[in-house]
């Protein structure tokens, strides 16, 4: 052995330490995360939390723990929040009392009904209220949504032959239900009545408006450059509370809808604040009453300047692969609607790993997230999921801990980082999305 050799081994014993203890520190660190997600994923899924329903005491706390596991990575809390919360008031509308007359005919009961979020009002002069007339020859449907979309108050005299229609939507109308609050709210009233005309209006209406206080949990990564491009990484931490009991269980876990999507959020923005900011701002959101009617990422999108968004990555069941893809694979909802899906599928540095279109696209599961509040105006907003079309444990008391695939999930997360990492850098734009076509197809 001479001393070229000795040296030479010398510095192969140095650098195969030094293999192994990256080695070592790189699973310590995979070990560390993993350990992270579960520990979120036992917390959110835990029966302490009796099902994350909105409104509970329960609901609350998990935005709690979620604003400071955001604060401990490092996140700021965006202006329009508190302590990362931002309110989502919710209220529904029980009427109390209501009567009319109009062009001097009482009308009974059953053949009108209001709706607004009004506590109570009267109203005596038809100039306050704009008139549409659904005659005999009408399709009531197609009136209904074109009116539907009206930003003022109005009055809808529907004419007696569509008195089927009309009970259906008396009667759907009736249904107690949480909206969002909306203070400068406006009101409709519907008739059922064969007047042409309103020369005189007598209504009054008294209605109890129950208000529920619920929570977005938002923390902001700010960008390593000045541009107001936001990224928004999301998923939703409330679920349906305690339901239907079986074999003794009541309690809707939601460990994979969507205690998953919220860990994979909690890591992707552990993961982004660690080394260089991105050169766009991200928001990372756990959304409050989406399994009511998508209500936090609405509220989200009209308080936020929507100009300033530009794309949304929304993580909704991703606990155990999908059944008809396989493991280490996940779909995007609505992937033929912007360019963002199929660059993300492009841009998956792993060979194992694949992003696959909505293999469930007559499932709507594009339109049926939080996305959607987002992609309706324009912004390249999916839904990134594994969830399978026959999963029995969808919505159900038995969405727990024990069926989750931890290291799936790690790997979707993985997925998710790595194809959109790039995509926060200045150069890529992911124009926009072309919601109006709302299909995959
Ligand atoms: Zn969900």
């Amino acid at each position: 052995m001479n001393e070229n050799c000795y040296i030479y081994r010398k510095i192969f014993a140095l650098k195969s330490n030094l293999f192994l203890l990256s080695f070592i520190s790189f699973f310590s660190i995979g070990f560390a995360q993993q350990s992270k997600v579960e520990s979120t994923l036992s917390y959110l899924s835990s029966d302490e939390l009796k099902g994350r329903s909105n409104g509970s005491p329960e609901l609350m706390e998990a935005a709690n723990w979620i604003a400071n596991e955001f604060k401990e990575i490092g996140l700021k809390s965006p202006s329009f929040a508190t302590n990362f919360l931002q309110e989502v008031s919710l209220v529904s509308i029980e009427n109390k009392h209501k009567s009319l007359i109009l062009n001097g005919l009482s009308i009974s009961e059953d053949k009108f009904f209001v709706l607004g979020q009004k506590e109570n009002f009267q109203i005596t002069s038809p100039k306050d209220i704009q008139l549409f007339i659904i005659g005999e020859q009408d399709d009531v449907m197609a009136v209904f949504s074109e009116i539907n979309q009206i930003d003022r108050s109005y009055a809808v005299l529907i004419h007696p032959s569509h008195a089927r229609r009309f009970e259906k939507l008396y009667r759907y109308f009736s249904r107690p239900k949480s909206e969002l609050e909306n203070k400068e709210a406006k009101f409709s009233l519907w008739v059922m009545t064969d007047e042409k005309s309103i020369q005189s209006i007598d209504l009054s209406f008294i209605n109890n408006l129950n208000r529920t206080i619920i929570y977005n949990v938002i923390g902001e990564l700010p960008a390593a450059s000045t541009t107001k491009r936001k990224w928004i990484y999301s998923s939703h931490y409330d679920h349906l509370g305690i339901i239907r009991s079986v074999d003794g269980d009541s309690i809707a876990n939601g460990a994979n809808d969507d205690a998953s999507g919220v860990a994979a959020v909690i890591e992707l923005a552990r993961k982004f604040s660690e080394g260089d900011a991105p050169e766009k701002p991200i928001y990372f959101v756990a959304f409050a009453g989406e399994e009511l009617g998508i209500f936090g990422s609405r509220q989200l999108a009209s308080t936020v300047d929507l100009e300033t968004i530009e794309a949304m990555i929304n993580i909704e069941m991703i606990g155990f692969p999908n059944d008809d893809l396989g493991p280490q694979s996940a779909y995007i909802t609505g992937y033929n609607l912007s360019y963002l899906p199929k660059d993300m599928a492009n841009n998956t540095q792993t060979n194992t790993f694949m992003f696959f279109p909505d293999p469930y696209t007559y499932l709507d599961l594009f339109n049926r997230s939080d996305n959607a509040s987002f992609a309706k105006y324009g912004i390249p907003a999916h839904s990134v999921s594994t969830y399978s079309e026959n999963d029995e444990s969808y919505h159900a008391v038995n969405d727990e801990f024990e069926n989750l695939d931890i290291d799936h999930i790690m790997e979707v997360i993985d997925a998710i980082y790595g194809s959109t990492l790039p995509m926060l850098e200045l150069k890529y734009d992911p124009g926009v999305i072309d919601y109006k076509t709302k299909t995959d197809r």
